[in-house]
């Protein structure tokens, strides 16, 4: 924080002059509207006869979360996103594992899509976010938005581990999640499930019958089969993870969608995490605000209210939020209104920053000043020969201070996923002959993410230890 010369001297009950008078005795040269930073000001303050009391300053605009006590914690239900590659049947197992908590009679009114919705299996729930793919994931969690508990990786056991099911792994590795395998299209009579363990080991997901302690189910979205269990070991998965939240309390979660409704206005899929969402209650959701008009459960009926892990369409916001924003429940609407204009205000400026997260030019600096501990790359390369050669050269040059680690490694163009997963991880993308696609630069750009294009095997080598060492030649 600061102060005006101006503002201080007001607060002293004494004329700015006396003030600048007093700064000049010290030797400092001030003017009227000069600002003070706040320690300068308290001494001043001070020497002058004031009794100084520092107020800590909370902004506002964050709306820090307070931390629950252990007291009030209970059992939610996991929340999973559908990974895998294209075509292995990422949405056909969405619809089948939809349907089979549908009655006959309910069989109609499930079309309804919210993005997201849950079934239950033996009295317990499991909430999933219905856009499939690792893409979505990461987007969110890029803006801040940790979602996902459980990860479930389609594979397709004829077509085996393919390009998106390696970035799915990597993906998820990345945030930390952890992965359930369905292995699925068992019915197809060139499956092999054998061979499709043995490439995911590849990968370091071993299957527990192989001393692992990865979960693999083998499943036929199209024939049904296999489902009841593929949820019964997301609950085992979910049980050793020990997912709770505290429901009493005012909510708080993630915009999952948005979309502007004719009749009904601006209508947002949020799923909350914590506390519970009640019609009535005053909310920020980004840079927009509202009151909840009504709620709507995923089967598109009317509740009154949403607990921890549930999904619900919200109508009553000002305007459309953005998916990954995080909302909160607040007291009364006029906060919620001067949040949700600052916010605005924060957006606009970001978008001039778009504040590079970690870049190699002052990886050196950020290193000194403790602020980074694990230097993330994601490499890309024409040839999956390059790659490895990168990542295990790479690697090694690790240092006590600071731990390289290729969080993933592809062959083919820079693409959006590739951004977004590096700024979600503050990465820096290393493209080695290859180069970024028009959606990635503009992506890039717009996360502040720094990819650097080389050659040369040698050259990444030199270019990151010389950053790691301080003597990287700044770019111009
Ligand atoms: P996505 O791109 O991963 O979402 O894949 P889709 O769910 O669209 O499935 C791609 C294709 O695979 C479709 O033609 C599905 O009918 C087919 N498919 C999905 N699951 C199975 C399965 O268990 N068995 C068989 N035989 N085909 C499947």
């Amino acid at each position: 924080g600061s102060i005006t010369v101006q503002e201080l001297a007001k607060r002293l009950g004494k004329t700015a002059a006396e003030v600048i008078k007093f700064l000049m005795g010290q030797g400092i040269m001030a003017t009227i509207n000069q600002e003070l930073d706040i320690d300068t000001a308290a001494i001043v303050a001070q020497e002058m006869g004031a009794i100084v009391e520092v107020k800590e300053e909370k902004p506002i605009t964050l709306l820090e979360d307070q931390p629950d006590d252990p007291e009030t914690l209970r059992e939610r239900p996991p929340v999973v996103t559908v990974m895998g590659h294209v075509d292995h049947g990422k949405t056909s197992l969405l619809d089948a594992i939809r349907r089979t908590n549908v009655t006959a009679t309910e069989a109609g009114g499930i079309t309804q899509h919210i993005g997201a919705y849950q079934v239950k299996i033996k009295d317990r729930k499991i909430t999933f976010l219905d856009t499939p793919g690792h893409e979505a994931f990461t987007a969110m969690r890029a803006r801040g938005a940790q979602v996902t508990d459980i990860a479930i990786l389609v594979v397709a056991a004829d077509d085996g581990v393919m390009p998106q099911t390696v970035e799915a792994i990597n993906h998820a590795k990345a945030a930390g999640v952890p992965i359930v395998v369905a292995i699925n299209k068992i019915d197809r009579p060139d499956a092999n499930p054998e061979r499709v363990k043995q490439q995911l080991s590849e990968y370091g997901l071993i299957p527990e019958e192989w001393g692992g302690d990865t979960i693999m189910v083998p499943v036929s979205a199209v024939k049904k089969e296999g489902i009841n269990e593929l949820l019964e070991m997301t609950l085992l998965t979910a049980d050793m993870m020990e997912l709770k939240a505290n429901p009493d309390r005012p909510a708080r979660g993630v915009v999952i969608e948005a979309k502007l409704d004719k009749g009904r206005g601006p209508v947002a899929t949020v799923l909350v995490q914590k506390g519970t969402l009640k019609v009535g209650d005053n909310l920020v959701a980004g840079a927009v605000y509202g009151r909840v008009r009504a709620l709507f459960d995923d089967k598109g009926e009317r509740v009154k209210s949403a607990e921890p892990s549930m999904p619900v369409e919200v109508l009553g916001l000002s305007d459309l939020p953005q998916a990954g924003d995080i909302f909160q429940v607040v007291e009364d609407e006029k906060l919620a209104r001067q949040i949700a204009a600052l916010r605005q205000e924060e957006h606009r400026q970001e978008e001039f920053k778009a504040a590079a997260k970690t870049s190699l030019d002052d990886l050196f600096k950020q290193m000194e000043a403790g602020e980074v501990k694990e230097l993330n790359l994601v490499v890309k390369g024409d040839v999956q020969g390059s790659v490895e050669a990168l990542r295990a050269a790479l690697e090694q040059l690790s240092t006590n201070e600071v731990k390289v680690s290729i969080i993933h490694g592809g062959v083919g163009a820079i693409t959006e996923s590739d951004v977004m997963l590096a700024a979600a991880s503050k990465a820096i993308i290393i493209g080695f002959n290859v180069r970024p696609d028009a959606n990635a630069r503009r992506a890039a750009e717009e996360a502040g993410v720094e990819i650097r294009l080389y050659r040369v095997i040698y050259e990444v080598i030199d270019e990151v230890k010389a950053a790691m060492t301080g003597l990287l030649e700044p770019e111009k």
